[in-house]
């Protein structure tokens, strides 16, 4: 058909095609400019309506051209989307196994979208306008600095204290006052076009808060240098307080000198307010902070500034983000740092798609060609993995930078001090004695319980019976600040009477979690003042930064939560952490445990005794003799994590295979089960190894039974094909069955 170009359009959708639609090519889509790979359309799918990106211009179609729609509009107000950004998400659609279309969503979430469109005419309007004040503004200046200039010249040519020498000299002051005023307006015009953050005029990169690094950093610092400038990612390994963050400094401040941009990724923004204030000291005006609670404006500042230093615009800057900040629309970037690469934080579980952020980091740095580092005091082992077989470079920082010995641990058997009548509540009397003496020494202290809550579950006294959740399979907690029994897992709520439902005797909790262990140590240390995070506290953000702020400032004694308080924070006066019913820890079914365990036992052995003295690490456990506990006494991790890699190996896990896990959701029970068994046998005929369909922990969530799959594939070079394969008779599998919507592919579970 004449007149009509082609093109293929990715919707936000769970799609397995780019479907096709036309424009007019002689009627050009506004503005003289002609549609382009990366511009966003309105059109029809299934009578509905979507914003898509156009992902392929002039193809020749491979249906019948009658049947083709037209663009119902093109999208000339909302920014192009880059090259960089569409081969990301086919990176990310390809690996993780999912829809180009649902990488897209996540990129560019709906309001997003929408809020970019009401003000995309108004806006560009608005900014021609404000360069053209900021222009007239600077022309100024320069003409009252050339009139300086001349006029100095001037009354140094007449002799002093000659009426025709002071009259330059009073005519040189009002050109000073004006060009004071002129400058100010333009400081205050510059501030208010760059929001808060700040003015950006900062040349170069002026840094007051310079740090000399040590030896060993500077070692380290040139290792890491060396491997980005040979192409491969860089692990930097090194305890906590070894100075790993001061080196990221450093490179990043190198790579703002290049005029390039940095990506600086971390697992949780909330966590890292220390982080910001840090960065924001080396790099005012150029930090930007962003996560996935960014309000839709603060989001699209961040998208507009990055967008705009595409036009060789020298403003060059560092983003500070969670993982959906490796959405944004990057360009020139020169480094991406990834800290606490470890982290399962990293790893999104849903929806679609399912990413790890460390490994899409490093997506995004073969795309942009960029130098990338990833850091860790304790790397997971399919980093550890990488830099055996060569394929990243590691750089060890052994040393803290303010020295101290390690501190010292001491595992409380909890079920042996029983029996002495040596707990009280939740607490030994050995723990006990050790707060005393830290709150006496007014040091300050770390207690973590990884449940929240009052108490995670409650049973009754006559009947025996768990109070469970009606919507799935998991028992209520108590939450006594509120008076109700919460399912952490859906959110159901419904009030505390206290008795069973079906007996009427009397519940009592069992176990504690995060409320109660506060309530006792605000009983057993009545004069010290107590605070909690876990997340329950922490979407109050405003709580949240207050009570890590008092912490910093001395102005709370003791602090617990959950595993949200061993990450990230440096405390100064902290001497004492705390492990209360440790054997939480471990007692996950999953091969993971004894990893994740060691990290955050680790973690939180680097937290205390910074600054140069020595801390205490007090572990409460029934399962002392457990191996975790032995190698952290013993502050041998590293044989800890061979040891880890030699079973991995052996059984043929991760990192020696790739794990692909589908699970299958449904609320009938029954039909659950067959389809499992169905898809199971079906997978089975590509895949290497498969295991189940089984019940997983949590079998049944929000009226939806569970069923997984979990699948081992070899790491050789038919990998890529058996995941495709994978991929493939799932979708099959859901066609035939007519079973969509019922199941989701993981890869790389966490
Ligand atoms: P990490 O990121 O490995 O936990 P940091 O970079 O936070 O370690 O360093 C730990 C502490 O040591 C911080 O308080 C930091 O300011 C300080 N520090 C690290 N390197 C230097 C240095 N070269 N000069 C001065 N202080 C440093
Ligand atoms: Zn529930």
């Amino acid at each position: 058909m004449d007149g009509r170009t082609y093109i293929s359009v990715i919707l936000p959708l769970r799609l397995e095609w780019e479907p096709c639609y036309y424009v007019f090519s002689d009627r050009e889509s506004g503005e003289g400019h002609e549609i382009a790979v990366g511009d966003r359309v309105r059109v029809k799918f299934a009578f509905r309506e979507y914003v898509g990106v156009v992902s392929a211009v002039g193809m020749i179609p491979d249906i019948e051209p009658e049947k083709i729609m037209p663009v119902t509009a093109v999208e000339n107000g909302l920014e192009r989307i880059a090259p960089e950004e569409i081969e990301l998400w086919r990176k990310v659609a390809e690996y993780y196994l999912c829809s180009i279309g649902e990488v897209y969503k996540a990129a560019y979430p709906v309001t997003k979208i929408n809020l970019e469109e009401a003000r995309s005419a108004a806006a560009e309007r608005a900014s021609l306008r404000r360069e053209k004040i900021l222009s007239t503004m600077r022309d100024r200046i320069a003409r009252i600095q050339a009139k300086i200039q001349k006029k100095t010249a001037m009354a140094e040519k007449s002799r002093e204290g000659t009426k025709a020498r002071l009259q330059h000299e009073s005519g040189l002051e009002r050109l000073y006052s004006e060009l004071s005023a002129a400058s100010k307006a333009l400081d205050e015009m510059t501030a208010q076009t760059d929001g808060p953050e700040g003015s950006t005029r900062i040349p170069g990169c002026t840094d007051e808060n310079f740090v000399n690094l040590s030896p060993a950093q500077s070692d380290a610092y040139e290792a890491v240098s060396a491997g980005v400038r040979g192409g491969k990612p860089v692990l930097l390994h090194g305890v906590t307080g070894s100075g790993k963050t001061e080196i990221y400094i450093r490179l990043a401040q190198q790579c703002l000198r290049e005029r390039k941009n940095i990506l600086y990724l971390v697992p949780e923004i909330a966590l890292s307010r220390q982080l910001e204030d840090r960065l924001q000291g080396h790099f005012p005006g150029r930090l930007m902070v962003y996560h996935s609670g960014e309000s839709a404006y603060g989001r699209r500042a961040i998208a507009e500034r990055i967008r705009s230093c595409r036009k060789d615009n020298p403003d060059n800057y560092i983003v500070l983000g969670t993982r959906s900040s490796l959405f944004l629309p990057h360009n020139n970037l020169g480094l991406i740092i990834v800290d606490e690469e470890h982290d399962s934080s990293y790893k999104q579980d849903s929806p679609a798609p399912r990413y790890n952020g460390r490994d899409t980091a490093l997506m995004l740095s073969v795309i942009h060609g960029c130098g990338i580092v990833l850091g860790s005091a304790t790397p997971s082992l399919e980093e550890l993995y990488n830099c055996q077989v060569g394929r990243h470079v590691h750089v060890e920082l052994k040393e803290r930078f303010h020295g101290s010995e390690s501190s010292d641990v001491e595992i409380v058997d909890t079920t042996a001090e029983r029996k002495k009548n040596g707990m009280i509540g939740n607490f030994s009397r050995k723990l006990i004695s050790h707060i005393d003496k830290v709150l006496k020494e007014r040091g300050q202290i770390l207690v973590l319980r990884s449940r929240r809550a009052w108490s995670p579950a409650l049973q009754c006294d006559s009947c025996g019976t768990i109070v469970k959740c009606p919507r799935c399979n998991v028992s209520l907690s108590y939450h006594k600040d509120n008076g109700s029994m919460i399912c952490h897992c859906c959110g159901y709520r419904t009030g505390y009477t206290g008795r069973c439902s079906g007996c009427d005797g009397i519940l009592h909790g069992l176990g504690a979690g995060t409320q109660k262990i506060e309530e006792e140590l605000r009983t057993l240390f009545p004069e010290a003042s107590v605070a909690r995070l876990d997340s329950d506290t922490t979407h109050d953000r405003k709580y949240e930064a207050e009570t890590i702020r008092r912490f910093s400032k001395g102005e709370i004694d003791i602090l617990t939560g959950t595993q949200i308080i061993s990450k990230g924070f440096d405390f100064s006066r902290l001497r004492l952490v705390a492990v209360i019913a440790a054997d939480t820890l471990l007692g996950i079914q999953d091969f993971r445990a004894d990893e994740k365990a060691l990290h955050l036992l680790e973690q939180l052995r680097g937290r205390c005794g910074r600054r140069g003295e020595k801390g205490m690490f007090v572990i409460q456990t029934s399962q002392p003799e457990h191996p975790v506990y032995q190698h952290i006494i013993h502050n041998d991790t590293e044989s800890f994590s061979d040891q880890l890699m030699m079973e991995r190996k052996d059984f043929g896990f991760p990192p020696y295979s790739r794990i692909i896990e589908l699970a299958v959701r449904d609320t009938d029970q029954e039909r659950c089960d067959r389809m499992a068994a169905a898809l199971a046998a079906e997978a089975g005929r590509t895949a290497f190894q498969v295991t189940g369909p089984y019940a997983p922990a949590i079998d049944r969530m929000a009226d939806s039974h569970i069923r997984k799959i979990r699948i081992s594939l070899r790491k050789d070079k038919r990998l890529k094909e058996n995941k495709s394969g994978i991929y493939e008779s799932v979708r099959r599998f859901e066609k035939k069955m007519k079973y969509d919507g019922h199941i989701t592919i993981d890869v790389d579970p966490s």
